[in-house]
């Protein structure tokens, strides 16, 4: 997919990332930002519109650097769906608020432009959202520059449409390595993969990505759900009404089994900011004067 605006390149997104939500006590990593931000910002950073006082802007890494799967022998696992948002995504977000279920979107930044309202809707529900870059490259085949600003962009997408500053990345393709780790830690992000895979954007029948969630799937070593599990699932990049059929079923068998529904966050205990926690100043690479970008109390 192409890039319908400039990515930009504010120099001060990944210090935000990092550095702004003091509150969470992460501001030891900037100087790898500073390494990679190359040239000045290009452009004005607009003003994002916070949602709502109950709404976090902000969560902290765990420090893990990398996860696949929450340890932890509790019955409770964490759906996530990526490729988003698109125009499946209200589907999604409709049967969750139905099920009283929590999950965490990972979300490619071009996109959001498109859908931010359903990005809003994600927050709002109780969700949770982070990083899947912002034009869905297979991030070991691009340069470092332009990795750095595949994460950059995708956070500045976010954060406009929202005054939420993910804390957490997954990269395409599970196509990472220790440096992309500390890049995206450099922006004050963990690196999250999967470990249950149904492999959905193949767009298997409905009754197939259950069957493989639940049972595992038989073309992999993966062997279904499990006590803190991290369950790959996508809500854009192609068809994904199996997925959406799939979805209530999904989650009436992991009830009947006894799981509880996490997000990343809870299940990796991240702690997530609010903007009265926050510092009542803007960050340093802040253009604008007040009212600041979310991090305002008064924002
Ligand atoms: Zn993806």
């Amino acid at each position: 997919m192409s890039v319908r605006r400039p990515l930009g390149s504010l120099a001060g997104l990944a210090v935000l990332g990092a550095c702004a939500l003091e509150v969470l006590g992460c501001g030891s990593h900037s100087h790898h930002a500073a390494a990679g931000a190359g040239k000045p910002a290009s452009h004005p950073v607009s003003t994002p519109k916070p949602i709502g006082a109950d709404i976090p802007i902000g969560c902290g890494p765990a420090h893990r650097l990398y996860t696949e799967t929450g340890d932890t022998p509790d019955k409770v696992v964490a759906l996530t769906f990526d490729d988003g948002p698109s125009g499946y995504t209200h589907y999604v977000l409709d049967i969750l608020e139905r099920e009283q279920v929590h999950a965490t979107f990972f979300l490619i930044g071009n996109q959001v432009r498109d859908y931010p309202g359903q990005v809003r809707r994600e927050l709002r529900d109780g969700n949770l959202i982070g990083n899947h870059t912002y034009t869905h490259p297979d991030m070991l085949q691009v340069s470092f520059g332009h990795a750095f600003k595949e994460l950059q962009g995708a956070q500045q997408a976010i954060w406009e449409a929202t005054g939420f500053i993910p804390c957490f990345w997954r990269a395409p393709y599970g196509s990472i390595n220790d440096a992309l780790k500390y890049l995206a830690r450099s922006f004050g992000m963990d690196s999250i993969q999967w470990d249950t895979d149904p492999q959905d954007f193949t767009e298997p029948s409905a009754a197939e990505i259950y069957h493989r969630v639940l049972y595992g799937n038989p073309k992999d070593p993966d062997p279904g759900v499990h006590p803190g599990a991290i369950v790959l699932m996508h809500d854009g990049g192609g068809n994904r009404s199996h997925t959406v059929e799939a979805l209530p079923r999904i989650i009436d068998a992991l009830r009947a089994r006894g799981y509880r529904f996490l997000t990343i966050p809870e299940l990796l205990h991240m702690k997530l900011a609010y903007a009265h926690e926050a510092p009542a100043r803007r960050p340093a690479s802040a253009a604008p004067p007040a009212p600041a970008r979310g991090i305002h109390p008064g924002a």
